[in-house]
């Protein structure tokens, strides 16, 4: 099999689950120093991450991924061991193969192919890895490490993040830019008391109601010509002891805005809060901003390239994306970087029988490595 085949198996049988590496950077690492990439390994409590260069000054095409997986589930339902890579029908199966043992491998594979082929290319060719993108907090990854890079004066031109970004055939989408996540816990507190005697208590549920339907009507801003509209969901919703006659005291509430460039957090938050005022409600809500928006506009070196790549590679006009969750490149952005997402198909991504197309995971370095090309060659 080929050089990336036999990389991503070899990483998938590693149960790297957030946050434990398992030894995949150091792999990683090894074969990148091998070709002449120094090497840096920085960890931040229990993250792994790893940063690898090459060559001098600037420009710095950096390509950033991550180690962990997410759990199995049960993996009883799975046709083979989740963690052992099987060829069927043309795919290779195993937890991570599309999420991103697949591009990290490829990403890795196209860089020491890049650099034989042209030892004094322009500029630098940068490997981020983190072991902490799956998790919860994501505090001690590729966030940490920006950190580390901006206090160092570290100058990122351009990132590409091998994110599983194709919808049905590899190119057909990559995203240029990211929605911003804010999200926020709701306490609203009432009075507990007997369900037969409501005068002598306060329903929280009863108050949250009408606000609720508010927020969830609520038309946030029309988006703009590179992003949808920005979204508003509840995802939990408690209240109530248990008991039929009892009126509960505190009504909980999660809540996320998926927000694009058209809105900014300040404002969501404060249209939240007068919404919630004015329904006359006694709560508290927590907020945390999790990613702010950004995007990689049209024009732009890195934008093009990737473009020009599928055009030319995978023959497929690609779609330039804004939708989808938050990546890593949330960390970089900020820095100054251009970021673009490509990768396989994200059809199994998280998944039971999580798996890869055989043909495309062996077309990935190809791509990549032209990028480098395009870029730095
Ligand atoms: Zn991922």
């Amino acid at each position: 099999m080929s050089a990336v085949f036999d990389l991503t198996a070899e990483l998938i049988r590693r149960p790297s689950v957030t946050p434990d590496d398992v030894g995949c950077q150091a792999l990683l690492a090894e074969r990148l120093a091998r070709v002449g990439f120094t090497v840096e390994h920085l960890r931040y409590g229990e993250v792994d991450n790893l940063w690898a260069t090459h060559g001098e000054g600037g420009p710095l095409l950096m390509f950033l991924g991550h180690t962990d997986v997410v759990p199995t589930g049960p993996v009883g339902q799975w046709q083979s061991d989740p963690f052992e890579p099987v060829v069927r029908d043309g795919h290779l199966y195993g937890r991570g193969a599309a999420d991103m043992k697949g591009s990290v491998a490829a990403m890795a594979v196209a860089l020491e192919q890049f650099v034989t082929a042209h030892p004094d290319h322009r500029g630098r060719v940068g490997f981020l890895m983190t072991s902490d993108e799956e998790g919860p907090t994501n505090l001690d990854g590729v966030r940490r490490v920006a950190e580390h890079l901006r206090s160092t004066g570290e100058r990122i031109d351009w990132c590409v993040v091998g994110e599983p970004s194709s919808k049905t055939t590899l190119g057909d989408l990559i995203r240029v830019g990211r929605r911003g996540s804010l999200s926020g816990t709701l306490t609203v507190h009432g009075v507990q008391g007997h369900v037969a005697y409501p005068e002598k208590a306060k329903n929280p549920i009863h108050a949250f109601a009408p606000a609720l339907a508010e927020l969830a009507a609520e038309r946030w801003d029309e988006g703009n010509a590179d992003f949808p509209s920005t979204s508003f969901q509840v995802s939990n919703l408690n209240a109530g002891t248990g008991a039929s006659n009892v009126i509960p005291g505190t009504l909980t509430a999660l809540i996320n805005f998926r927000y694009s460039t058209a809105s900014r957090a300040e404002d969501l938050r404060a249209r939240t809060e007068a919404m919630l005022s004015k329904h006359g409600l006694d709560y508290r809500i927590d907020w945390n901003l999790s990613g702010e928006p950004f995007l990689s506009p049209a024009g732009g070196a890195l934008r093009d390239t990737v473009v020009d790549v599928c055009r030319e590679l995978c023959g497929i006009e690609p779609e330039q994306s804004t939708g989808g969750g938050t990546s890593d490149g949330r960390f970089i952005a900020p820095l100054g970087a251009e970021v673009v997402e490509l990768g396989p198909v994200n059809a199994t991504i998280h998944k039971v029988d999580e798996c890869v197309l055989v043909s495309d995971l062996e077309k990935l370095p190809s791509l990549y490595q032209a990028i480098c090309e395009r870029l730095l060659g």
